[in-house]
């Protein structure tokens, strides 16, 4: 690598939906573009954050000059603080004032207090070591959400982060298309775009369209009206807002993170609730059921939020009853139909009455269509195109569309994350691949808890545990008295009493076993006694509870 040479190295976000970063490299320096994390899907169990692997940022943390978030979704700040804790020094963190805001508060949870975090507004620009970085505008499920304009030596590359090309966004400040032309007309080396949408066809809806809807639907609806959605979604709580407004309710914002961020977004004048138009929380039950919007965390049936402890008839403040409707102003993420799905229903069992985005369009998608990729293609002239925040099938598909607007398929890199892309004044190609992959955070505590802690969850969860206690003679190593066995969660046969019978024959038989081979080591003692007794009980019940052998000498 020649110091003429872009590195471009995904590290999350490719061939997956969620976890993007992506460091950008020249002249030995890094910029890294958003730190993002991912929800665990239910496999993963008892893991509560996922994030990229990010051992390249810190065996090269010398060289970071600056870390640049894109917008304020978790998918792209979540890992912050995580990757901060991880860093001897830590770089400047650029980004939106909203995204600012929200990681800021976020560090304060985590303690991280002396991070260095620069506003920027749409247009501006920082130099930072070899790159000299541009904002530009764009429209998202999210105010101030940017792409990033990063220009070196050699050229200039855009990230696009999440956008749409909305024409009537909620806020009036549309995608800075003139400026993203004027990027293309310069002359732009590489576009790495949002790939989230690139299956369906058309043009996404415009945020706008939504509150007319919400309207007719909230006219529609005589008790109660509950509406969930992201609570990032700031122009879309707006949206509700007005809607409650024009007929008549007030508003009650319920959920922690619905709180925080409608605050952090009248703050920043992204949001205007009239005054004595919010109830709290406390006064919900006692208001009239027809005079109220309540909006609500819990859009993807996380298994705390607001909106699933209601489902469960376990909120604090709010009491679904016969009358009331819930709204969901959402579509779930990939992997959370099923807890949406669980909430919906049990919504369903306390008696009031549900809408979907699939029974009336009270959702417009914060990522750009088919139409819209090819647009911003078309506007920016690529050079190179490589997709990126999409699984393999959208980044297959978003290829395709650069295609079908004349990107030549030489110039079309499909990556995947860990695997560089090495720009030069003569050509790109693929370099050397990097480590990347997960890691997982269970509580607080990062780190690789590895296969092991995951398959003993796995089994855990799923066939239970045996534990084995036997007590043998220091003498000859024989069982002096009747094993103990005790068991959790296993999915049992009826005859359980002869079954354990003949468990604790199995286990005596195992013990005798070791003793006539003249066995004493402990260890290795309950290591056969492990692999004896998990023979016996896959034999018997065709399944791998997790043993737990214990041998007491005496
Ligand atoms: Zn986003
Ligand atoms: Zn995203």
């Amino acid at each position: 690598m020649t110091n003429e040479t872009l590195r471009v190295l995904p590290l999350g976000g490719l061939g997956e939906i969620g976890k993007n970063m992506m460091v950008v490299e020249y002249g030995g320096r890094i910029l890294v573009v958003d730190t993002g994390l991912m929800f665990p899907t239910p496999d993963q169990l008892g893991i509560d954050l996922v994030l990229p692997d990010f051992t390249y940022l810190r065996e090269r943390a010398e060289d970071i000059e600056a870390i640049v978030l894109t917008h304020g979704h978790e998918d792209h700040v979540g890992a912050l603080p995580f990757v901060l804790r991880e860093l001897d020094r830590a770089p400047v963190v650029y980004g939106g004032p909203l995204t600012a805001a929200m990681v800021r508060s976020k560090l304060d949870e985590h303690r991280l207090k002396d991070v260095q975090i620069e506003d920027l507004l749409a247009g501006q620009t920082f130099e930072s070591g070899p790159f000299s970085v541009e904002m530009v505008k764009m429209a998202h499920s999210i105010p101030d959400a940017f792409a990033v304009a990063i220009t070196t030596e050699l050229g200039t590359m855009l990230v696009t982060g999440d956008y749409k090309f909305d024409q009537t966004p909620v806020d009036g400040v549309p995608a800075d298309v003139s400026r993203l032309a004027e990027l293309g007309r310069e002359g732009l080396l590489l576009l790495c775009g949002d790939s989230t949408n690139a299956d369906r066809a058309g043009m996404s809806l415009s945020e706008s369209a939504v509150g007319p809807r919400l309207r007719e639907v909230f006219g529609r609806c005589e008790g109660r009206i509950v509406v969930t959605c992201f609570a990032s979604n700031i122009h879309r709580v707006q949206q509700v807002v007005d809607a409650a407004g024009a007929l008549g309710r007030r508003v009650a914002l319920i959920g922690r993170s619905m709180r925080k961020n409608t605050n952090i977004g009248k703050m920043l004048g992204h949001i205007d609730i009239p005054d004595g138009m919010l109830v709290g929380p406390k006064e919900i039950e006692d208001f009239p059921d027809h005079k109220l919007v309540v909006i609500s965390t819990g859009s993807q049936g996380e298994p705390l939020s607001a909106l699933r402890r209601m489902a469960h008839g376990d909120h604090p403040n709010v009491d679904l009853h016969d009358g009331d409707t819930v709204i969901f102003s959402a579509t779930p993420i990939p992997g959370n139909e099923r807890a949406v799905n669980e909430t919906i229903d049990r919504i369903y069992r306390l008696g009031a009455h549900v809408y979907t985005t699939a029974d009336v369009p009270v959702h417009a998608s914060g990522h750009g269509y088919a139409e819209e990729l090819k647009l911003m293609i078309n506007l920016t002239k690529p050079r190179y195109v490589m997709p990126v925040h999409g699984d393999h099938k959208r980044l297959r598909l978003h290829g395709e569309l650069a295609e079908a607007v004349g990107v030549p398929p030489k110039s079309i890199f499909r990556g995947e994350n860990g695997l560089p892309l090495e720009i030069t004044k003569s050509g790109a190609g693929w370099a050397e691949r990097e480590q990347a992959g997960l890691i997982f955070v269970d509580g607080m505590e990062v780190g690789d808890i590895g296969d092991v802690a995951l398959r003993d969850r796995r089994m855990l969860s799923a066939d239970g545990i045996f534990i084995v206690v036997a007590t043998i003679s220091e003498q000859d190593g024989r069982s002096v008295v009747p094993p103990e066995i005790i068991f959790r969660g296993v999915p049992f046969a009826e005859e359980s009493d002869s079954f354990v019978d003949e468990l604790r024959e199995a286990v005596e038989g195992s013990l005798a076993r070791s003793a006539k081979d003249q066995i004493t080591e402990i260890d290795l003692l309950q290591d056969h006694l492990h692999d004896d007794i998990a023979e016996f009980v896959y034999q018997r019940l065709k399944r791998r509870p997790m043993i737990l052998p214990v041998v007491v000498e005496v």
